[in-house]
């Protein structure tokens, strides 16, 4: 089993400029193929500019290159575009799902309540976020609801691949934001995705965090005391996690 992770979005503050962070998307090997766990934005984001992404140009440096897309590094890794069985999304901002399109036939998996957030009138100022015509190509989903399961001390939901994966309800960045956990061979990864910032956590001050993230900040640090083993990312790293290379 291997685990590859790929910065699929750089995005820079303006200010302080050492803030330069890229969008972390996991590709897992499991016995059901290739499985992504969120894209990126895809080509057709570049090639046609969502309003959002023209909004992040202005807001921050976004260097938008093509070779950052999900489909291309998945080409460099030695697959083609159709390896990629399934895509598990953690939410449905255009940052994390726009690469659907450049992977037509592969399953998508996501809370149920993210993808009727996605689908229905927005409702929060982060529901501008979505692209509706990231789905136009009509992808096989999966949608998922509570279980009663948890995994550690957290209810979640279990994927249907080998090795373990867990979806983790961690609603409030977006109405159905979604935690990953992957059993990987040194140990348990959680992806919070955009439920926490990781590293930034000294630089923010709680009530925007709470603002933009959602609830859970302060549970998942307890979380990390009590579980220093599993490994924690966010949606959004340093730039330097990147260069440490992706194992
Ligand atoms: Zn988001």
């Amino acid at each position: 089993m291997d685990i590859h992770f790929l910065n699929c979005f750089t995005c820079s503050a303006r200010v302080p400029s050492s803030w330069r962070t890229g969008a972390l998307c996991l590709l897992v090997e499991t016995d059901q193929g290739l499985v992504l766990v969120d894209t990126g934005p895809g080509l057709d984001d570049y090639a046609r500019k969502p309003g959002i992404v023209r909004a992040f140009q202005v807001t921050t440096i976004v260097p938008l290159e093509p070779k950052e897309t999900a489909v291309q590094q998945v080409a460099r890794l030695g697959h083609s575009p159709e390896d990629v069985r399934h895509i598990v999304l953690t939410h449905m901002h255009f940052d994390h799902c726009g690469g659907l399109p450049d992977f037509p036939h592969a399953t998508v998996h996501v809370h149920r309540r993210e993808y009727e957030a996605f689908t229905g009138p927005p409702r929060r100022w982060t529901d501008l976020a979505y692209v509706r015509r990231h789905v136009a190509h009509q992808p096989d989903l999966v949608l998922y609801d509570e279980s009663g399961e948890s995994w550690f001390d957290l209810p979640a939901i279990r994927l249907p691949f080998d090795p373990e994966m867990w979806l983790v309800p961690l609603f409030g960045h977006s109405r159905g934001h979604c935690g990953v956990a992957v059993q990987t061979e040194p140990g348990w990864l959680f992806h919070v995705a955009d439920a926490a910032a990781v590293g930034l956590e000294e630089y923010i001050p709680q009530w925007i965090a709470s603002f933009v993230l959602g609830p859970h900040g302060p549970r998942l640090r307890e979380f990390r005391a009590a579980f220093p083993d599993v490994r924690m990312t966010t949606g959004h790293m340093w730039l330097d996690f990147f260069k440490k290379g992706d194992k």
